[in-house]
């Protein structure tokens, strides 16, 4: 068989192609102040509560505005109890909403960065964890959804699971490059299965997101923004 030349340049969407904790952040400030009349607690310990009560429920609600609207009603009750008005609640449950109908406000670059790869004819994929609905809607709005061979909504990013996107695609770990801005969820997993990763931080990390040491020698190269990828990329020979 004739070597391939077949590359794969994949994406994370949030916080790499979109603007999405600036929403989430925004969002504890509204929850902290709409639950301080009827709790003792500086906006501090708020948003603490909310964190620890979003971080807990992970497992039970997994990534998206859904579950984080469950959780700040979740955390409503348990920091103020039965003194929480039904209408701080009610306005809770329209903050969520508001979440899910807000723009998807692209990063600088980003759209120019996946459009030039694509005339390219790169094969892009596009791998997002989180729920799906919001996912898809945050990608059907985004105006990119057609420049990518392959989007996949997962639940978590691991080296299982990107083991397995790589073998349900028929891709090679060494013909992969995964972008993105966590290093828990995009970076780390994906050099640990042999595969090449680019890192653009996002200037707000979820605390769930947070890794406080990299592995040194980890193995992937660290970018100021995604208008930056197309010159590595064309050094290392992929794009
Ligand atoms: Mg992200």
């Amino acid at each position: 068989m004739p070597p391939t030349d077949r590359h794969v340049i994949a994406f994370d969407a949030d916080d790499t192609l979109w603007h999405n904790e600036t929403i989430f952040e925004k969002s504890h400030e509204r929850f902290a102040d709409l639950i301080a009349p009827y709790v003792d607690l500086s906006t501090r310990e708020i948003d603490e509560g909310l964190q620890e009560m979003v971080k807990r429920n992970i497992d039970a609600y997994g990534y998206g505005i859904k579950g984080f609207t469950l959780s700040m009603i979740e955390a409503a009750l348990a920091m103020g109890g039965d003194k929480v008005a039904p209408a701080a609640l009610r306005a809770i449950l329209d903050l969520g909403r508001e979440m899910r109908k807000h723009p998807v406000d692209l990063i600088d670059g980003a759209a120019e960065v996946v459009t030039a790869l694509h005339r390219r004819g790169v094969e892009l994929w596009l791998i997002t964890k989180g729920d799906l609905f919001d996912q898809e809607s945050k990608i059907a709005r985004s105006g990119l959804a057609e420049k990518f061979a392959v989007i996949e909504i997962v639940s978590d990013k691991n080296e299982e699971v990107y083991r397995g996107l790589l073998r349900r695609h028929g891709a090679e770990a060494g013909s992969f490059v995964m972008v993105g801005n966590s290093l828990r969820s995009d970076i780390l997993p994906v050099c640990r299965i042999g595969a090449r990763a680019v890192h653009i931080p996002y200037h707000v990390t979820w605390a769930h997101e947070f890794v406080a040491e990299p592995p040194k020698g980890a193995g992937y190269v660290t970018l100021a923004a995604i208008g930056e990828l197309l010159r590595l990329l064309g050094e290392w020979g992929v794009a």
